[in-house]
């Protein structure tokens, strides 16, 4: 603490499936890097971390290999994870100290079993003392809801790996539901549409950089047209299309429809006063996922509530993560109870 003036070494974490933030005391969101990890596939030793090991998929040679250590929100790589998160930390500052204290989000369906590991995970990279609070409950602070409140709010966080719906009231939440898809699965959705549709093999960046700049959950004001360059997947030859938004919003159809049966479903085992408040607050989207073009006005007509995209929906469970840090005392009632063993 004394060695940096105002500011500590505690920090909030949202180590996402696609994108790891970190908040530090004092001074706001520090690093917001994807959770990639380049490695040495022999020794493991890791060569790249977050933007640098990025530019490195699909580019790699045969010593050396990159994954996401998150993949579908929980920690499928334990050795990766612990080390990325170590050299994000280790990344923060050069007269680096292990934090003190951290507050790191993990996804409400989590296991026992699953937060031990990231709780030893945090504890090899320096942590003295580690929180962890629910993604949606994260979600919900950053966006700036009262949780305390005796008042229902559901917040939908779309991230990479996965779809996290909760109805948070009370300091807790009464009911939730997580799904595996998410935003990889749109975009690989469009990997297959090319594939049956146009005999065209495209990467998974190109894929992302479609859904992103035509994917549509609902019919647009105005249609969209794109080049997609790729591989023809008979003649093996390089080729380039063009594409409409309409066919995109096809691709993606099917996954969506998974979301948002998975709110329905959600709605339906909301108790009833708390159906009340949803009724009259609607739900609130944030996650990378929620800048999808529509997805808003498709949930508004599905479910018939008024639905609201969070400002920059991408830091919100990092914003509600660094609040929590800032004060732990008020939002005590917000971590998730430690079992001890
Ligand atoms: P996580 O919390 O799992 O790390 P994020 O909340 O960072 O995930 O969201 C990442 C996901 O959001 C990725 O699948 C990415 O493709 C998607 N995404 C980002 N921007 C957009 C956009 N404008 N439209 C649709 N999807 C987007
Ligand atoms: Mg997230």
């Amino acid at each position: 603490m004394a060695r940096f003036g105002l500011f500590s070494n505690d920090v909030g974490i949202d180590l996402g499936t696609a994108n790891t933030l970190i908040w530090q005391k004092g001074k706001g969101i520090v690093l917001n890097e994807p959770s990639i990890v380049a490695f040495d596939r022999t020794t493991k030793h890791i060569i790249a971390i977050g933007h640098e090991a990025q530019e490195m998929v699909g580019r790699t040679h045969r010593e050396i290999k990159t994954i996401r250590p998150l993949k579908d929100g929980v920690i499928a790589d334990f050795e990766i994870a612990e080390g990325m998160l170590r050299a994000f930390i280790r990344k923060l500052s050069a007269s680096w100290q292990p934090a003190r204290r951290m507050v790191i989000c993990v996804p409400s369906g989590i296991t026992e079993v699953e937060k031990r590991a990231v709780r030893d995970s945090a504890e090899h990279a320096g942590a003295k003392e580690v929180h962890l609070i629910a993604e949606p409950m994260a979600a919900a602070i950053g966006v700036g809801l009262d949780v305390h409140e005796p008042v229902g709010n559901m917040i939908v966080d779309i991230g990479g790996g996965t779809t996290e719906i909760a109805v948070i009231a009370l300091s807790g939440i009464v009911a939730d539901e997580s799904i595996r898809i998410a935003g990889d699965e749109l975009t690989t959705s469009i990997v297959n549409y090319f594939k049956r549709q146009h005999n065209m093999l495209i990467g998974d960046r190109t894929a992302e950089i479609i859904k992103v700049n035509v994917g549509s959950a609902y019919p647009l004001d105005e249609e969209l047209v794109i080049e997609v360059k790729g591989r023809d997947l008979v003649s093996g030859i390089p080729k380039s299309i063009e594409v409409g938004s309409d066919e995109i919003r096809e691709a993606l159809n099917e996954n969506i429809t998974v979301i948002v049966d998975a709110v329905l479903n959600l709605l339906e085992k909301t108790p009833p006063e708390l159906s009340a408040d949803i009724f009259d607050r609607g739900i609130i989207l944030t996650g990378g996922g929620a800048l999808l073009k529509g997805l808003d006005q498709r949930l508004q007509r599905e479910t018939k509530l008024p639905v609201h995209v969070a400002d920059d929906p991408l830091t919100a469970v990092a914003r509600g993560t660094g609040k929590v840090l800032e004060d732990l005392s008020a939002y005590s009632s917000v971590l998730i109870k430690s079992k001890r063993y």
